[in-house]
């Protein structure tokens, strides 16, 4: 509900500058075609109040409504009633009705689509239907020259302000649209790459060492009795757990070493310049540091890692191939102590993988 409101009153915020301008150059284009017309007095109290003050306070009602948005939307009904109604009045003046009507149908498909401008154009109509009963069937269907100038305005700044309004909403939505594709990309607990977005690089990165044959190594990463952490200290913990790895990821990678968070308590890196040798020296280093970690209100708590390498090889299929040899190594150190990092052996090899034990 506040959601929706915030949305209304954006678009009622967006409405008030055009309408502001649109009605103030139109008060002239409008009464520029009455004057020749003699109208009672009362007919331009209403136009003074249609040019000058109707913005203000339409903006007053739909912001203070419950519904901006609707409210908003029955205002530029309102406006699109009295574009008729000054067309009527106007005696159908050609450049006055062709300005103020082709204006506010732009407007009412800028802000509503084709909805909005069927039922504009309805209310014009009702609009026109009103001006006849009260003046009768009447056209005047010459332009002077006074009355081409009295609606420049109109046609010059208008679709300016219009097109101002658009263009900073178009802005503002490639804005949240990049957003919205980071946070769709985002693990959000750890700010990391979340499963897909990795496996998505992986799948690429794969393709490259296929084309350049160049190297690259994979590493799995597994947190150590996870579970057991959780059931004695809390998830609360186990999250700062959880961040406290990425923190350290973060800390120890180049912006070329994609991590992200596989799953749970596993988390995934691609290391795409780096030589096996060296990889496996930074996976040490990941694996020390997390060692060293204290939580400020579990002191006890020890984080240790479970680490499986895989060096890029030609004889791999596809990119699941690899993922398959770092998910092995990654058992490998499970199943051999923990707390160690595995590294799978060349395809060729006759064993799967080879482990450093700490
Ligand atoms: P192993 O040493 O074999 O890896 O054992 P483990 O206990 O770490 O592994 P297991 O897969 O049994 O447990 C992982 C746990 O991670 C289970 C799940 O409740 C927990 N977990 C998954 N996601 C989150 C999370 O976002 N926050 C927290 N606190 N826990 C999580
Ligand atoms: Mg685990």
């Amino acid at each position: 509900m506040e959601n929706q409101r915030g949305k209304g009153l954006s678009f009622a915020r967006r409405i008030y500058l055009p309408r502001v301008i649109g009605l103030g150059i139109g008060f002239f284009s409008v009464g520029a075609a009455l004057y020749p017309l003699t109208m009672p007095s009362w007919i331009w109290a209403l136009l003074l109040f249609n040019g000058f003050a109707w913005p203000h306070l339409a903006y007053q009602i739909s912001t203070r409504a419950a519904f901006p948005y609707q409210a908003e939307r029955r205002n530029l009904l309102y406006d699109s009633l009295c574009g008729g109604f000054w067309a009527a009045c106007s005696q159908f003046n050609p450049l006055t009705t062709v300005t103020i009507l082709s204006m506010m149908t732009m407007n009412n498909v800028a802000a509503g689509g084709h909805r909005l401008f069927v039922l504009g154009a309805l209310a014009q109509l009702a609009g026109v239907l009103l001006g006849w009963a009260i003046f009768g069937f009447k056209f005047t269907l010459i332009t002077t020259q006074a009355q081409v100038w009295a609606c420049l305005p109109m046609l010059t700044l208008y679709p300016l302000a219009l097109g101002m309004v658009c263009y900073r909403l178009a802005i503002k939505l490639a804005q949240h649209k990049r957003a919205l594709s980071t946070l769709s990309r985002t693990d959000s607990l750890t700010g990391l790459l979340n499963h897909g977005a990795w496996k998505d690089l992986l799948h690429l990165k794969f393709q490259q060492c296929r084309q350049h044959n160049s190297q690259a190594t994979l590493a799995l990463i597994d947190i150590d009795h996870f579970k057991v952490i959780n059931d004695s200290y809390g998830h609360i913990v186990g999250d700062a757990a959880l961040q406290q790895l990425s923190k350290e990821l973060k800390s120890l990678l180049d912006e070329y070493e994609l991590a992200g968070r596989y799953g749970g308590d596993e988390f995934c890196v691609i290391l795409p310049t780096l030589p096996l040798s060296k990889a496996e020296m930074l996976m040490e280093q990941l694996r020390e540091t997390l060692q060293q970690y204290r939580h400020p209100q579990v002191p006890e708590l020890r984080v240790s890692l479970s680490i499986g390498l895989a060096r890029y090889q030609n004889a791999y299929k596809d990119a699941l191939d690899w993922l398959d040899d770092a998910d092995k190594a990654l058992y490998t150190a499970k199943h051999t102590g923990r707390n160690t990092v595995s590294v799978a052996l060349s395809r060729s090899s006759p064993s799967d993988a080879s482990q450093f034990s700490h």
